[in-house]
């Protein structure tokens, strides 16, 4: 830098909203959810998107809303220009848009073309051309109202941010997943998608249910538990997954705050605690909230892509949020995903045991009715798969003592069926009168084993054990102070613990399952997770954890051979337990096959 001064001055207007366009508009995506906004904000029922070139060439949206007149059209593309807020009050707000910079920004940035017309009035467009703008000018509009609003050459002012566009097919990704997202929230507007030419997305105006049926694919609905939570003025909506019915990618959570699709570390830290005993980590369940709060106590004024919000008791909500979804989960039962079956079908249908013309029938067959052509994600890169076998069925081998017949048959009617057969030493096979079950028995009875011991914490029935020489556990003050205001809690989870000497507890018993932990590692797991949350559900949390863990060990082992009647008393034993459909992991822990599927594999059907 040189030794000249330099003096302090007000930069153009055209910089300032560049530089403005930098936070509101980082990629194609950005544009397209302020202009679909914008239509929705003017009240408009049918909203139609062009595309070309991932959004990069041009952005064409039209709706059929208010629309604008010649004066507000003028203004509508200067900064700091709004018509949303007429209190001047930043703490009520109902409109998606408040900045009055979306515009403004594009128009820096981009080639801007806004066409617009009121009812009843004539039609006007405006050009802006990397920030400079004239007048409005006449303009010819087919429609009564609504307004045309076309970006091309998105960033071409702002070459610093073109060289950060990502390849053509991932910022149309982003751009179908943007109206997808606001789309979810607005079932009564029909949205129309066209990419480089080709019609995309046509979603007619529907109902909530259809809306996520039509976005998500017919196959969430059927693993859809209700959501419906109210606390204190907020409340919550919506449908979420069964734990087996989750994805990779966090990419079909749909999360609305008072309608604004949000993208919130606090709310999705939630979800993740709500399915932290189901789920294991990297998958993600799908689901559709709609968290509704009086506008008071949220500030959407957070950033200006308006995707985070702040709450003012973040607590109340994340806490309504887990219990709302924790509720859902336990009235699903043993259900495990209707999906898990497709799968199972899938892969027996891409790795046939049988000669290969009977491959390429069932092929097919099952094309045709298993796919869903529509579905957002197809199977094959969802959903979690399940593990082929390793081997070739060899009945020589394993077959023989496993086709004895039962006397009576009992259990067919039960929802999991009459156990027939035990494979590999790993699989229970069940007949039920329509279809066949088949039964993972380590994940299964692992989860048995782990609900069990959940059940007995909340029966306050823990088995207790105490210890012949106590053991002393040192801890630094804070922790030591946290786990002794807490000492009634860990009494009822089976533990009984007192201050001991300046720094240390002393412990005297422990609940019988966690007679061979390390307590020195254990308590100090626990008061960190204390110190960092504070909350008694962490405490349930922490053991919960630990229990999952030592469920895994104390499980029947893959492996080991049962008797009939040991296989029928899992099954039941599923029946009755919750969450028996899924294992700690989220992994189902049984495959239903439907008779009639079977039937369609074999071309029967
Ligand atoms: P904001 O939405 O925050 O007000 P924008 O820059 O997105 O800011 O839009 C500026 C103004 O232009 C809006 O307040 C609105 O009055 C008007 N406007 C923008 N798009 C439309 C539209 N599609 N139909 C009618 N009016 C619109
Ligand atoms: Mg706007």
């Amino acid at each position: 830098m040189s030794n000249e001064t330099r003096h302090i001055r007000i930069l153009p207007q055209t910089l300032i909203n560049r530089i403005a366009a930098g936070e509101v508009l980082e990629r194609p995506a950005s544009a397209v959810k302020e202009i679909v906004e914008n239509a929705l904000d003017a009240g408009a029922h049918n909203i139609s998107v062009k595309l070309e070139a991932g959004g990069k060439n041009l952005i064409s949206i039209s709706d059929d809303g208010s629309g604008m007149e010649k004066t507000d059209l003028e203004l509508s593309v200067q900064r700091h220009a709004t018509s949303k807020l007429p209190d001047e009050d930043l703490l009520n707000i109902n409109s998606f848009g408040f900045r009055g910079e979306a515009l403004a920004s594009i128009g820096s940035v981009a080639k801007l073309t806004i066409s617009s017309k009121i009812e009843n009035s004539d039609a006007w467009k405006i050009c802006v051309d990397g920030g400079d703008f004239g007048e409005a000018e006449p303009a010819s509009i087919a429609f009564e109202h609504g307004t045309k609003v076309e970006v091309r050459d998105l960033f071409f002012a702002t070459p610093a941010r073109l060289k950060f566009m990502k390849a053509e097919n991932t910022e149309k990704n982003q751009c179908v997943d943007v109206i997808k997202k606001i789309a979810m929230a607005n079932p009564q507007v029909s949205f129309k998608l066209e990419i480089d030419g080709k019609p995309k997305l046509d979603l007619m105006s529907s109902n909530q249910l259809g809306r996520i049926s039509e976005i998500i694919g017919k196959n969430f609905q059927e693993n859809a538990l209700e959501v419906k939570a109210e606390r204190e003025g907020a409340s919550l909506y919506g449908y979420c997954a069964v734990p087996t019915y989750n994805r990779g990618t966090g990419e079909e959570q749909y999360i609305y705050v008072n309608g604004r699709p949000i993208k919130d570390k606090v709310l999705l830290g939630a979800i993740k605690a709500a399915y932290k005993d189901f789920l294991g980590g990297g998958r993600f369940p799908v689901l559709v909230l709609f968290i509704n709060i009086p506008s008071c106590d949220v500030d959407v004024n957070v950033h200006p892509a308006k995707s985070e919000v702040r709450f003012r008791d973040s607590r109340a909500v994340t806490g309504m949020l887990v219990s709302a979804i924790r509720a859902a989960i336990n009235s699903a039962g043993h259900q495990a995903s209707t999906t898990v079956a497709d799968f199972a079908l899938h892969a027996i249908q891409r790795n046939p045991a049988g000669s290969s013309s009977r491959n390429s029938y069932s092929q097919n067959s099952y094309s045709q009715n298993y796919y869903q052509p529509s579905s957002a994600a197809p199977p094959s890169t969802g959903f979690l798969p399940l593990k082929q076998p390793e081997t070739e069925y060899d009945f020589q081998e394993t077959g023989q003592a496993q086709q004895e017949v039962a006397p009576e048959e009992k259990f067919l009617e039960f929802p999991l069926g009459e156990a027939k057969a035990q494979l590999h030493n790993t699989y229970i096979i069940a007949e039920k009168e329509d279809g066949i079950i088949i039964v993972d028995q380590h994940a299964a009875h692992e989860r048995l084993v782990y609900e069990g011991y959940k059940a007995q914490i909340d029966a306050d029935k823990i088995a207790r054990q105490p210890l012949l020489v106590p053991e002393i556990v040192a801890l630094d003050e804070k922790r030591l102070e946290m786990i002794l205001g807490m000492q009634e809690k860990f009494n009822r989870f089976g533990f009984e613990i007192e201050q001991f000497g300046v720094n240390e507890i002393k412990i005297s018993q422990v609940p019988s399952l966690l007679l061979n932990v390390s307590l020195k590692q254990l308590f100090n797991d626990i008061a960190d997770d204390l110190l960092e949350h504070g909350t008694d559900i962490s405490l349930q949390e922490a053991f919960e954890h630990i229990l999952e863990t030592s469920a895994c060990h104390n499980s029947i082992r893959a492996g080991r051979k049962l008797s009939r009647d040991e296989m029928n008393q899992l099954l039941r034993q599923m029946e009755s337990t919750p969450h028996s459909g899924q294992c700690n992991h989220g992994r189902p822990t049984y495959v239903e096959l439907k008779r009639a599927d079977i039937e369609k594999l074999f071309g029967r059907r």
